[in-house]
């Protein structure tokens, strides 16, 4: 129960999946919770900051389950917050980038909810980060550009919704940071080079970042959708493709581990 015996939510991103990526405010409100409604993207490892009595709802999309339908779980957190309960929303990376964050906040204002949104860690840092890459370096490029390759679907109007405009991302020059965009890789590939971007230029695609199980390949544009194929590297992944990437690759001939790397457990 909150001290006040009123409910109140936390939006809470849990980071990439290593625990150790979490933010203190992330596992003071894990140890307060009464009630942690659990995205599959979290991940497990950090439900160990967990209070021992909260009770934990799985919210998923994936493990062959149906997706919760968005409004389920807005009904259910507002319900227990209602109940008076203390509510953890916890999400995977960053609540507000990518994550329905803004529409859950809306909700919980609709119904008169206090609330409170907890940055973590968003996987479109995190990934390049794990294998040595810096999203923004003075030499290569002045920022980055973080977007996804999911279109239409989620709830959302297909027909409104056609994509991002790859070639006018290509023009930018700058780094992209892709998220949920294998199933798209052929389409992005395409059409970046239609856009101008050279095939040479250097991609890498990270799965799993900062758990035990990640995955990564560097590769180039000309190559991405096919290495992918053949890799199996797979979701949930994110794509870097730019002149940034080739510091991955001059990481890994140097044997570097950066801090997040998926050796961490070995070194603990
Ligand atoms: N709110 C999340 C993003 C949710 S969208 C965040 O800030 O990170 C889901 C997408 O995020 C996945 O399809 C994948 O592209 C990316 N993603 C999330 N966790 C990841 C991880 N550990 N490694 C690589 N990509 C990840």
């Amino acid at each position: 129960m909150s001290p006040s015996g009123n409910g109140f939510v936390y939006l809470v991103g849990a980071g990439p999946g290593d625990p150790e990526l979490l933010t203190l405010k992330a596992v003071k409100a894990l140890g307060r919770a009464d009630v942690i409604l659990v995205d599959d993207l979290a991940g497990d490892a950090v439900l160990e900051f967990a209070n021992a009595a909260a009770r934990i709802v799985h919210v998923g999309k994936r493990g062959g389950c149906k997706s919760t339908p968005q409004e389920f779980i807005e009904r259910l957190m507002v319900s227990e917050a209602r109940a008076g309960h203390v509510v953890v929303r916890l999400k995977g990376g960053d609540p507000f980038v990518f994550g329905r964050g803004g529409e859950e906040c809306e909700a919980l204002r609709a119904a008169g909810i206090p609330y409170e949104v907890v940055n973590g860690i968003t996987a479109g840092l995190a990934a390049p980060t794990s294998i040595g890459i810096p999203l923004t370096h003075r030499e290569v490029c002045h920022g980055a550009i973080l977007i996804t390759g999911h279109s239409g679907e989620e709830g959302g109007n297909p027909a409104a919704d056609a994509g991002p405009d790859w070639r006018a991302l290509a023009a930018t020059k700058l780094p992209l940071v892709i998220y949920m965009g294998i199933a798209k890789c052929e389409l992005i590939q395409r059409e970046l080079l239609a856009g101008g971007m050279a095939g040479e230029t250097p991609v890498a695609v990270i799965q799993h970042a900062s758990r035990p199980e990640q995955r990564e390949l560097v590769t180039t544009l000309s190559r991405m959708a096919a290495d992918i194929r053949v890799t199996g590297i797979g979701s949930p992944g994110i794509i870097v493709v730019g002149e940034t990437v080739r510091y991955a690759r001059a990481a890994a001939q140097e044997g570097e581990r950066t801090i997040n790397s998926r050796n961490r457990a070995a070194t603990r």
